[in-house]
């Protein structure tokens, strides 16, 4: 992917250039587990609050491994919204689970709790809760139906690493967190991911899983170290691109036929990307033509599930707005959040001035 923001990530910067010399100079990358991994662990532990972390190759299996963590097993339904990451879906085929699906809120791209309550059956043992595109699930509230009704709670902040609600850090709801460190994510090793949790149990059955005479999915030295960094100025990147998504959400909101993210008071969102939904599919593929000739970086948001057959999932609620995210979401990808501000004020012209055409 190369627009005229892509100089801006990866992060290129003395911090990261320097443990990645340290790493070479004292042997560490060689090595399978060691100083990086250790200091990365002792970090994740702080900022989430956790005291159990599994650092493993990539946010897809991290969803997976969580759930095998919680006990999910073949026969076990497991709620997720219909618009999502698709691996999510994927992992929990690879157990043997079946994907329940629950509608999300419109304007959150995250799973609706009334819509989530309405799915829940007898065979339900957990619900994958993804936080998309900066909004926050109300994770407050479908934490307490899920405790309720005895059902395990994955929390997927791989978009959403550093939101706070109120004054807890999204990710320490659930029963499990998962973060992933893929090439394009806010925390970025190129690949990667990390799975959080309180319970042992949890840590323990993912242990015994990916235990196979070496540790089968794990992450590397090399890449804890361009990480250890990066950790430690997620607030204050957060913050630059929180601002400037929300500047940028604040100008087109007043565009006839277009929405953009609604969240609720206390919710401190965070940014990897940032969506709008249009009026229809084809209006949608006329836009993205258009950002295409002028260089902004704007593509189609998630297909969704809601056209999957009931052989493969279960349907017992409307998915309506999950559709509608499906067909009508654009995506504007983060680099551009970290642009100065004459670059950002043309961009907001820029998208303002598109999505009026549409209109
Ligand atoms: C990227 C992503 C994942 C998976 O992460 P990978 O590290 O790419 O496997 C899972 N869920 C969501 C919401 C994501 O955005």
């Amino acid at each position: 992917m190369s627009d005229r923001f892509s100089h801006l990530w990866p992060p290129q910067n003395e911090r990261i250039s320097a443990a990645l010399e340290s790493v070479y100079c004292d042997g560490d990358w060689g090595r399978y587990h060691g100083a990086q991994t250790t200091m990365l662990e002792g970090k994740l532990f702080e900022y989430f609050d956790c005291s159990y972390v599994h650092l493993v190759c990539s946010g897809t299996i991290g969803i997976e491994l969580a759930l095998r963590g919680l006990g999910v097993q073949s026969g076990d339904e497991v709620v997720l919204a219909a618009y999502d990451f698709p691996g999510n879906f994927r992992c929990i085929e690879a157990i043997g689970a079946r994907p329940v699906l629950a509608d999300i809120a419109s304007s959150s791209w995250s799973l609706c709790p009334e819509s989530f309550e309405a799915a829940i059956s007898p065979s339900t043992k957990a619900v994958v809760v993804s936080s998309l595109h900066g909004g926050l699930a109300n994770i407050a509230k479908i934490s307490a139906i899920a405790k309720h009704h005895g059902i395990l709670v994955v929390e997927d902040i791989c978009q959403v690493p550093g939101a706070v609600v109120n004054t807890d850090r999204v990710g320490t709801f659930g029963d499990v967190a998962v973060l992933s460190f893929g090439g394009s994510k806010l925390l970025s090793a190129g690949r990667g991911g990390a799975v959080l949790t309180n319970a042992e149990s949890v840590w323990q059955r993912i242990n015994v899983f990916k235990e196979r005479g070496n540790d089968t999915f794990a992450l590397s030295q090399l890449q804890a170290a361009v990480l250890n960094p990066q950790l430690d100025s997620l607030d204050d990147d957060n913050a630059l691109r929180t601002r400037n998504a929300l500047k940028l959400i604040d100008r087109t909101a007043l565009v006839d036929g277009v929405s953009g993210l609604s969240y609720a008071e206390g919710e401190t969102p965070v940014f990897y990307k940032v969506a709008w939904l249009l009026k229809s599919c084809q209006q949608r593929a006329m836009l993205l033509a258009e950002a295409r000739q002028l260089g902004l970086p704007l593509f189609e948001g998630f297909k969704g599930f809601a056209k999957r057959s009931e052989r493969r999932c279960g349907k017992p609620v409307s998915l309506r707005n999950s559709e509608c995210a499906s067909d009508t979401t654009v995506l504007l990808h983060h680099p551009v959040l970290l642009a100065e501000d004459s670059v950002l004020e043309e961009v907001g012209a820029q998208l303002v001035q598109l999505f009026d055409q549409m209109g």
